[in-house]
């Protein structure tokens, strides 16, 4: 017999599974729940009628098309029920949306970030100001927050909010969670940014094929490089990691990177690696903090006319690339590389380095070439990874309160 207490709990993963489906699905009627969810009829109108009463979802009566009969009767989530706030951190700039519980976009605007050392203090306070201005511009109550998403390249503490190491602050570590608590008493979640490029992908290949997600890797190309895996770990169940692939080594004592280390995949592919290869600097050089589009631009464009060392660089950077997805898809296995980010307007001029250092591993020549992909929005990846998996942590938040 089941206790009070198991009878809640699966009362309470039952709702998580309506409301999944609902934000899976869009509009769905009581039968398709039952189909998507697997849960009864009985169960449906249970927790339907709850989530009703406690104005996380609503229900929407369409006339059916004849005019005739009763009404087409559909559930969706309340727009009003809550809000989330999205923060994404970039090499050069800062972007706040606002999001209603249903998952639609109600305000958003960019600030550029200065890159001047003032460090990590003084970024934080941008942060905070950036919050304030989001909110006054929608009149939205702070109470009605539900959750702050926050990304950024670099290395996250998966347990807290806290940024270990990133790209622009180097090991100075950030604790959004602290430095956000006086002001906020709301969730507070960060991802590493490619981590949430997978998840998208990873959500966008399961609703194409319901039956068999197949687990993929996104590679973000950029001023820095990075990687997220979507695994399939189960039926129905996956694994979303982002392993520090921009920081293992591609060549002992090679090129110094960024991070202080010498030899990184970064410090052969990132963008200072290819500016700093393409104008013979020697790779001991400290790596530029940041390198404008344009000069890229330029070196691609000397690449494509024939200029060789201007080539030579960006098929470096693709060997570098190609060697070090070869020995990741060693350890894991084969699997699909979604190639995303800045970087992807010079594959033309890296695909050839990526297919030969991939081809120089046993693993390839044994099994083929993995599939490689090109995703042209990187932008709207990361934005759909904060949706899923901010939504979700607020759909499971609501009904463990209690939905009252
Ligand atoms: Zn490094």
């Amino acid at each position: 017999m089941l206790t009070k207490s198991s009878t809640e709990l699966v009362r309470q993963r039952n709702s998580v599974l309506v409301l999944a489906a609902l934000r899976r699905h869009g509009l769905l009627a009581h039968t398709e729940l039952s189909d998507f969810t697997g849960l009864s009829s009985a169960t449906i109108s249970a927790i339907t009628a709850d989530l009703e009463k406690a104005r996380v979802i609503e229900k929407s009566e369409q006339q059916a098309a004849s005019g005739r009969g009763r009404p087409r009767v559909q559930f969706r989530q309340r727009r009003d029920c809550g809000y989330l706030i999205v923060v994404i951190i970039s090499s050069d700039g800062v972007q706040y949306s606002l999001v209603d519980y249903a998952g639609k976009l109600i305000d958003r605007f960019s600030e550029e970030r200065s890159h001047d050392p003032a460090g990590a203090a003084r970024f934080v306070t941008a942060i905070r100001e950036g919050l304030e201005r989001i909110l006054s511009r929608s009149r939205i109550g702070r109470e009605n927050v539900m959750l702050i998403s926050i990304s950024s390249k670099g290395l996250v503490n998966p347990d807290a909010a806290v940024l270990t190491w990133s790209p622009i602050f180097g090991s100075e570590r950030i604790d959004f969670e602290a430095m956000l608590r006086p002001d906020w008493q709301t969730r507070i979640i960060l991802d590493n940014e490619t981590l949430l490029v997978a998840a998208a992908l990873g959500a966008r290949e399961e609703a194409a094929h319901p039956d068999g997600l197949r687990s993929l890797t996104a590679l973000s190309l950029g001023h820095s490089i990075g990687l997220g895996i979507v695994r399939r770990t189960a039926p129905g169940e996956r694994e979303i990691s982002a392993p520090n692939f921009g920081h293992m080594l591609h060549v002992p004592n090679g090129g110094l990177c960024r991070c202080g280390s010498r030899g990184c995949i970064e410090a052969y592919a990132g963008f200072y690696a290819i500016l700093r290869m393409a104008f013979e600097v020697p790779d001991d050089t400290i790596p530029a903090k940041f390198v404008p589009l344009g000069e890229l631009d330029k070196i691609a464009a000397r690449a494509r006319q024939g200029h060789r060392m201007s080539a030579f660089a960006f098929r470096q950077a693709g060997i570098a690339l190609g060697n070090g997805l070869s020995r990741l898809l060693s350890l894991t296995e084969r699997m699909p590389v979604v190639i995303t980010g800045q970087g992807t307007r010079y594959y033309d001029l890296l695909q050839q380095g990526i297919a030969e250092g991939l081809a120089q591993s046993h693993m390839v020549r044994m099994e083929g070439m993995p599939e490689l992909r090109v995703e042209l929005d990187e932008q709207l990846l990361v934005f759909e990874g904060h949706l899923n998996r901010a939504l979700s942590v607020i759909d499971a938040d609501i009904v463990r309160a209690g939905l009252t």
